[in-house]
């Protein structure tokens, strides 16, 4: 049926199942409103997509979460209804713009636990960071540079607590890691390349690894 597209249906599971106080906040669509206005790109993770973060974060009763790229903080919106009002959040960004708008964000949502931004190239961030005192990061959100993706998922192994979880955003690259030449060469698969290499290396000893392709409204990635 040429009309059934997964954004349609996107649309629909949006309309019923978008919590009022969580996908549906408000204060979401005045952060998005103030990302464009300030010109940053679009590539945000979906409603859909977010409201999975909350889920996720509530079904492990998550205390201490990390996000490796923050933009106008959507998703971290999301990460953060998904904690304990004691949990902690913290989230990365290179951008001083965009930690600037995801400041004002997160002022507005009035999130608790309010994420702490740290602004600077997140690799030299990662690698000054200690575990929480109170134990690793429970979840980890990987949403960066995709060249860096292995570099940061080493990190996130060390800063997380045993059997927490290393969530990877865009884990097939519109398809392109399946292909032996990779014919958009705008996608930078090489990075996620490694990131595979790296858990077949491992062959089950630290890690237990799944990649889910999804569809949305965001397409599928
Ligand atoms: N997680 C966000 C969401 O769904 O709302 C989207 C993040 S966006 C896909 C990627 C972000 O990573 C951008 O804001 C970009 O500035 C940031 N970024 C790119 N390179 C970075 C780096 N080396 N260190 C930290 N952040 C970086």
């Amino acid at each position: 049926n040429p009309d059934l597209t997964a954004a349609k249906v996107d649309a629909y599971l949006t309309s019923k199942i978008l919590h009022p106080q969580i996908g549906g906040d408000p204060s979401l669509g005045r952060g998005q409103a103030r990302a464009d206005e300030a010109g940053m790109p679009q590539i945000a993770v979906s409603a859909m997509q977010g409201q999975s973060l909350t889920v996720l974060a509530k079904a492990m009763k998550a205390e201490r979460v990390l996000e490796v790229g923050t933009l106008a903080g959507y998703s971290t919106s999301f990460l953060s209804k998904g904690l304990p009002p004691h949990g902690q959040i913290d989230t990365l960004e290179l951008s001083p713009l965009h930690a600037k708008i995801a400041q004002q964000n997160f002022l507005d949502s009035d999130l608790f636990p309010f994420p702490r931004i740290h602004v600077g190239p997140a690799l030299d961030t990662l690698r000054k960071m200690r575990q929480p005192e109170e134990g690793g990061y429970d979840l980890v959100f990987i949403d960066a540079d995709k060249e860096r993706i292995l570099e940061y998922f080493l990190e996130a192994l060390r800063l997380t607590r045993e059997g927490g979880v290393v969530l990877v955003d865009n884990a097939v690259r519109r398809g392109r890691i399946a292909l032996e030449v990779n014919d958009e060469p705008s996608v930078d698969v090489t990075g996620l390349r490694k990131l595979y290499d790296w858990v077949e290396q491992d062959a089950g000893k630290n890690v237990l690894m799944s990649t889910i392709q999804t569809v949305g409204a965001k397409w599928w990635e």
